[in-house]
Formats: structure tokens, C-alpha cells, sequence
């Protein structure tokens, strides 16, 4: 399944501001390719996650277009038909902290038994508990006799109870340890390699390096640079990409100096100028996203100036 994703923008009206959560924002998912969107907490990626499902609360606005396999709108689409064919059947959701996300007073059994009847998918229950790892007991425990690990594997199998194309990992390593998170990498890796499309939103740039083909990075709100995961790790463009690079501690472990902005009042320029030692009075205005968005990158790409 394919996913393209054009100008999408999300703001939330409350009283006395306007939360942009999402500037057009553009990106494509493919079938087999995995796109990880990294950027620190409150950057608005779990927004751009949500928004694809529908599942933004009443107060949000929401432009643009996301289309699947070129014929549905995800943003023009009903919310009937986002329920009923949509969420579980085309598109899977591994959510955020899945030891919350699970019922507590169900076992885990009852829970996927009930994703596959309404999704009226032909696996049974401890087929697809085998398919992540679990055995026939571990489905009979309820959410907090769960290991995060084991409950990470619920949360898997429910999302996949439907067999869908394309499957939109929300911060799924939350919480885990790093053999934890280093065993979700696989499986979701797994999952793209079989043809799924994934979408992994994520702050972890080393979870995101094991499992990523691409890379897109957002600060306050924007997509700044999107690229192959080895170039944008390993040679970042944007000056924000490179800091949040460098700030991983097996890189240099140096914090980018200053705050993000607040989403309820962004600059009319680049909203990283504040923080970026080669701001230039060219950055007063919105730099177009060729790669990277910057008027000043690390280094110039030819495919990028030639796009
Ligand atoms: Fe820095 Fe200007 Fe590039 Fe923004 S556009 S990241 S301020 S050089």
C-alpha cells in the first residue's frame, strides 16, 4: 500500500491561540520502504500520525491530502468510512505505550479475539500471537501481568489482526529497554520486509536507524529534512537535523542550544533561526523543503538543487 501525503496541516483552536501542530507537511510511504519521522516530543509527528486515522479531537482543522494507493483521501474521507474501512483493515496503528493502550480488566486473548471477529479477519488468535513471538499462556494474562516486551507484542498482533498495508508505529518504543526496543526494530522491520508500508514516528533516532530506509525530520511543526536514513544520519543537511544528530549520546552528546518555539506562536520565517549559528537575513522567510529546508544547508545537494 502507498501512502502520499501532500501540504497536510493541522492547527487546534483554543481559547485565545491557534496551536499549528502541522505545516505542510509532504512525504511519501511505499509498499516495502519504511519512512521514520523523528523530531523531539511536542514537535507535532504524533498529530501527523493521528491525523491520517481520523482520530484528532473535534477542535482540530485539518488541509491538505493523504492518499492510499492513489484513491482514497484519508483527510476527505467520512469518519464511517475511516471506522469501518480504514482503521485495522488498510491501515494498522502500533500505539504509544501499549501496556496503557491495552483494556485492563480483559486478557490479552479476548482482546485480539475481538480485533480479528470486528475485522473479520480469517487468523485466529493464537495464530497470530504465534506469528509475534507469544505463547498460547501469554494470551490468557491480563495487561499487567504483561511484560512491556510481551505487551508490545499484543499491540502488534492486534494491529496486524487485519491484515493491513500499511501500518503507522506511534513512539512504539516507549518505555521498552534497549533489547526491548532493539527486538520491536526487528519485528517491525519484518513487517515492512514482507511488503507492509510503515510509518514509525519516533524520538529514538538509534531505534530509527535500525529499521528506517528514509528519514523525514520535523521541528515545530515542519518537515526540515527528509532524505535516505544512512545521508540524514550520517550527513544531515539541516542544521536541526545535524543537532539532533549530535546530540545522541553515542555521537558527540551536545544538546542543541536554546528552546523550540512555542506551536501556539511560530515565527513568519525559519522557526529554528533563533537557535541556528548560520541564520542569515534570508532566513526571515520559509525555506522550501528540496531535501532539506534550509537557505543555508551543511552542504549542497546536486539531485536536490536539480529537483
Ligand atoms: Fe538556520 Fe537559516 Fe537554515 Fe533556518 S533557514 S536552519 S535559520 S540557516
Amino acid at each position: 500500500m502507498k501512502l502520499d501525503v501532500q501540504g497536510l496541516t493541522v492547527s487546534f483552536r483554543i481559547p485565545g491561540a491557534t496551536v499549528r501542530a502541522v505545516t505542510d507537511a509532504s512525504f511519501q510511504v511505499r509498499p516495502g520502504r519504511c519512512l521514520a519521522l523523528v523530531g523531539e516530543s511536542g514537535c507535532g509527528k504524533s498529530v501527523l500520525a493521528h491525523a491520517l486515522l481520523g482520530l484528532l479531537p473535534g477542535n482540530a482543522e485539518v488541509s491538505g491530502s493523504a492518499v492510499l494507493d492513489g484513491e482514497l483521501d484519508l483527510v476527505a474521507a467520512a469518519p464511517a468510512v475511516l471506522a469501518k474501512k480504514v482503521r485495522g483493515r488498510r491501515v494498522g496503528l502500533i500505539p504509544q505505550s501499549p501496556a496503557t493502550h491495552l483494556t485492563p480488566v480483559r486478557t490479552a486473548r479476548a482482546q485480539l479475539e475481538e480485533a480479528s471477529r470486528e475485522l473479520g479477519s480469517a487468523q485466529r488468535a493464537d495464530e497470530l500471537a504465534e506469528r509475534f513471538g507469544l505463547r498460547a499462556g501469554d494470551l490468557d494474562r491480563y495487561p499487567h501481568e504483561l511484560s512491556g516486551g510481551m505487551a508490545q507484542r499484543v499491540a502488534n498482533a492486534i494491529a496486524l489482526a487485519g491484515d493491513p498495508g500499511l501500518l503507522l508505529a506511534d513512539e512504539p518504543t516507549s518505555g521498552l529497554d534497549r533489547p526491548l526496543v532493539d527486538t520491536s526494530m526487528a519485528v517491525l522491520r519484518e513487517l515492512c520486509d514482507e511488503g507492509r508500508a510503515v510509518l514509525l514516528i519516533t524520538h529514538d533516532l538509534r531505534a530509527a536507524e535500525r529499521v528506517a530506509d528514509d528519514i523525514a525530520v520535523m521541528y515545530a511543526s515542519r518537515l526540515v529534512e527528509i532524505g535516505p536514513a544512512a545521508d540524514v544520519l550520517n550527513r544531515p543537511r539541516h542544521p536541526y537535523a545535524a543537532g539532533l544528530v549530535d546530540a545522541q549520546p553515542d555521537r558527540a552528546f551536545t544538546p542543541i542550544p536554546g528552546m523550540p518555539p512555542e506551536l501556539t506562536r511560530l515565527p513568519g520565517g525559519c522557526a529554528f533561526a533563533p537557535r541556528c549559528g548560520r541564520a542569515s537575513a534570508a532566513c526571515a522567510s520559509v525555506p522550501p523543503l528540496r531535501g532539506a529546508a534550509c537557505h543555508h544547508p551543511l552542504w549542497e545537494d546536486p539531485r536536490a538543487a536539480s529537483a
